[in-house]
C-alpha cells in the first residue's frame, strides 16, 4: 500500500472562522478522509516536533502532499534539506495551491514561483490538457469549481515536464493548474485548486486528481545512495 503523508501549516483552520467552519478537522483531516481507504495515510503539522518530518517519517513516506500559505518561513532550513533529500531520492511531491511559495516547491524549482493572483470567489475551468496522463484518468474535459481563488500567469516555474491542466477563471486568466516535473528520481506535481475559504477538497474531482497524482508520484526506485558496481564478467 502506498504510504502517504500529509503536511499542513494548519494556521488558518486554527484562526479563520469560514475555514474553521468548512474544515473542523484541518485541511489535512479532510484529505486523510478521502485518501485514507485507498492509502496508507499519516498527518505532520507545523506544530509537530521537527515539524512531523523526521528522517523516520520520511523513510516511511511514499508521497507527501503539502499544503502552506502563510507559514511558509517558520519552516527551519534543515527540514526543507531533509525533505528536498527525500524527493531527489526517489519520494513522491505534490504542492497544493499556495504550496507554490513553500521553501521546498522554490528549493525544488529554482525559480521565485511568483503567480498573479485576486481572491473573487470565481469559478474555475480546469481543462485537460492531456487526457492520457495517469493523472487526468476518470476526469472529463474538464471540471469545474463553483469558487476558487483566482491565479494568473505568469507562474514563474520552470518549464514543466508535462502540463496536465490549465485553469479558466470566469474573470478571464488563465493559469497552469495541474504540472508536473522530476528532480533526482521524485516526481512531482502542483496543483492549483485548494483555496481555504472555499470547500475544494470536498470536491469528487478534485479528489479523484489527487488519488490519481498518489498513484503517479509514488516512487518507482528509491535511491539509498550506494554506489558499488561490480564487474560483471568477474565472479568475486
Ligand atoms: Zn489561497
Amino acid at each position: 500500500m502506498i504510504r502517504v503523508t500529509i503536511w499542513n501549516e494548519y494556521h488558518h483552520e486554527q484562526h479563520h472562522p469560514i475555514a474553521s467552519e468548512l474544515y473542523p478537522e484541518g485541511i489535512h483531516g479532510q484529505i486523510a478522509s478521502f485518501l485514507k481507504d485507498e492509502f496508507e495515510v499519516r498527518t505532520a503539522l507545523l506544530s509537530d516536533d521537527e515539524c512531523g518530518l523526521t528522517e523516520e517519517v520520511l523513510k516511511n513516506t511514499d508521497v507527501l502532499i503539502w499544503w502552506g500559505h502563510v507559514r511558509h518561513d517558520a519552516v527551519p532550513d534543515r527540514i526543507v534539506d531533509r525533505v528536498h533529500n527525500a524527493v531527489i531520492s526517489g519520494m513522491g511531491l505534490i504542492a497544493l495551491h499556495s504550496a507554490h511559495h513553500s521553501k521546498i516547491f522554490k528549493r525544488l524549482m529554482g525559480t521565485p514561483c511568483n503567480l498573479g493572483w485576486r481572491e473573487d470567489g470565481d469559478l474555475l475551468r480546469n481543462w485537460v490538457c492531456d487526457p492520457s496522463h495517469p493523472i487526468a484518468k476518470g476526469i472529463d474535459r474538464y471540471f469545474e469549481l463553483e469558487q476558487e481563488e483566482t491565479y494568473c500567469e505568469p507562474f514563474s516555474i520552470p518549464e514543466p515536464m508535462e502540463t496536465v491542466f490549465i485553469g479558466w477563471y470566469e474573470g478571464g486568466e488563465c493559469f497552469r493548474t495541474g504540472v508536473t516535473f522530476k528532480r533526482g528520481h521524485g516526481k512531482i506535481f502542483y496543483f492549483q485548486p485548494g483555496h481555504e475559504t472555499y470547500p475544494t477538497y470536498y470536491n469528487k474531482d478534485v479528489q479523484l486528481v489527487i488519488k490519481n497524482a498518489v498513484n503517479w508520484a509514488a516512487p518507482i526506485y528509491r535511491d539509498d545512495g550506494i554506489r558499488k558496481c561490480h564487474h560483471i564478467n568477474k565472479t568475486y
